[in-house]
């Protein structure tokens, strides 16, 4: 990965039409570069994408409208953009190995509410791991119009083991009789057993959903199981482990093709974005390359490295670890609230996010735990050697947050800095 090779001081403007008619936003650009460049970013959900596909992203494909799927649209025009959308379809089906893929969805949660439309009424029943247990506000949660237009019932770990319960995922499915059953989450650090869902989907006669948004990448670099030959649906992401712009897929098999496709546009969506979508073929381009393979088992190595180092520094980690690319840390012993301990790690240039831990006793809003995960600093080349760095960083920011000292706080920020500058990413300055 190659960025700009400029000096902080003498540089040409990095983007000199925009500086030029609008000063004032291409200066909070510029400080949000600086910001990526300089600070450890921990959020298991971002990541950093390649100059390919930042490119892709800023494309005049922005400007054209393309209503309907490839070869049949509502608009005329469309000949460069049918072979893009295709282009995408196509390198989705060969990645993920499966029958058909939708590459329009705007995002991840309008991608979810195009499955609701695909399977269910209103009112129907649907189930989804709750969100406190590490579950996704579209998997049913009351506050999301997927919790309030359906009836959302709701499945967690063990409070025991940090671990889904198959039995009460049984019990629930068996009794509740839900049209949708929704798998994967958001702050799960442990494999999804896809197969045992399938066969509950199964006895309950409703249609399975993995949501891989956050381990796509994962799986497409072959470092987490697929969940491809078990379920109905396939929902994604593509800006998170995938490593593409900020978009998301619906993958299916054939027999669901058309009630996916219809439910996204004209169910769901108007015109596609397409300069998302030719920056998601790059993207899926890139995943199908060697390189991408050690970038996937790498942010499990990280991930799995930073979980020892910071179990030996006597963190409580949610499960005891990590299979995957994310770390759920309760710092209840701690002594420290998620949140506090969020916004000075913040001020120590370490960016990661204050998360609810199953059975939290505290507020959603002011909740035990912080979320971290790997896929960023793995794409800037960190590897499992900075890895006790990085724990050592967090023990002495979550300590700093205790004692509110603001000087050991911009101590570890010097420390971060320097280190993130040895190693650039894409788009960002030197
Ligand atoms: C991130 C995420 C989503 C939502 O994606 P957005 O693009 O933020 O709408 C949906 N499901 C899961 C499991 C996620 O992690």
């Amino acid at each position: 990965m190659t960025s700009l090779a400029v000096s902080a001081h003498h540089a040409p403007a990095r983007h000199p039409a925009l500086a030029a008619a609008d000063p004032e936003l291409a200066a909070l650009v510029g400080a949000e570069e600086r910001l990526q460049a300089d600070t450890l970013r921990l959020i298991p959900s971002e990541n950093y994408v390649s100059q390919a596909v930042l490119e892709a992203s800023g494309t005049v494909l922005q400007n054209k409208y393309s209503e309907g799927y490839a070869g049949r649209r509502y608009y005329e025009g469309q000949q460069n953009v049918d072979q893009v959308e295709r282009l995408a379809v196509a390198r989705a089906k060969a990645l993920f190995g499966v029958d058909h893929a939708n590459v329009q969805p705007y995002s991840g949660s309008p991608a979810n509410l195009a499955v609701y439309l695909a399977f269910a009424q209103p009112g129907d029943t649907v189930m989804g791991m709750a969100l406190p247990m590490g579950g996704h506000l579209t998997h049913g949660w009351g506050v999301s119009a997927t919790g309030s237009w359906f009836r959302g019932v709701q499945y967690g770990v063990r409070q025991d083991t940090g671990l889904i319960d198959f039995d009460e995922v049984r019990d629930l499915a068996l009794k509740e009789r839900p049209k949708v059953i929704f798998c994967g989450g958001t702050a799960l650090p442990r494999t999804i057993d896809f197969a045992a869902f399938a066969e509950i989907a199964r006895e309950a006669g409703a249609v399975l959903v993995a949501d891989v948004a956050h381990i796509a990448g994962l799986i497409a670099g072959g470092a987490h199981p697929s969940p491809v030959p078990h379920v109905d649906v396939v929902s994604t992401t593509t800006h998170k482990t995938l490593r593409g712009p900020r978009g998301a897929m619906l993958m299916c098999r054939e027999e669901h093709a058309k009630a996916i496709d219809k439910a996204v546009f004209p169910g769901l969506q108007g015109g596609p974005h397409n300069q998302t979508t030719a920056a998601i073929a790059v993207a899926l381009h890139e995943a199908s390359g060697a390189s991408f393979r050690d970038y996937a088992h790498g942010v499990v190595a990280n991930a799995k490295a930073l979980a020892d180092e910071l179990l030996a520094r006597g963190f409580d980690l949610v499960s005891g670890g990590t299979d995957n690319h994310l770390i759920l840390m309760d710092l209840t012993r701690r002594d420290v609230p998620g949140k506090i301990a969020a916004k000075a790690l913040d001020r120590a240039g370490i960016v990661v996010n204050y998360n609810t831990v199953p059975y939290d006793p505290r507020k959603p809003f002011d909740p035990s735990g912080i979320r971290i995960g790997t896929p960023s600093l793995t794409s800037r080349g960190l590897g499992t050697e900075h890895m006790g760095a990085v724990a050592e960083w967090i023990d002495r920011g979550v300590t700093a947050a205790r004692t509110g000292d603001e000087a050991a706080l911009a101590m570890i920020r010097a420390e971060v800095a320097d280190l993130m500058a040895a190693y650039p990413a894409p788009g960002l300055p030197v």
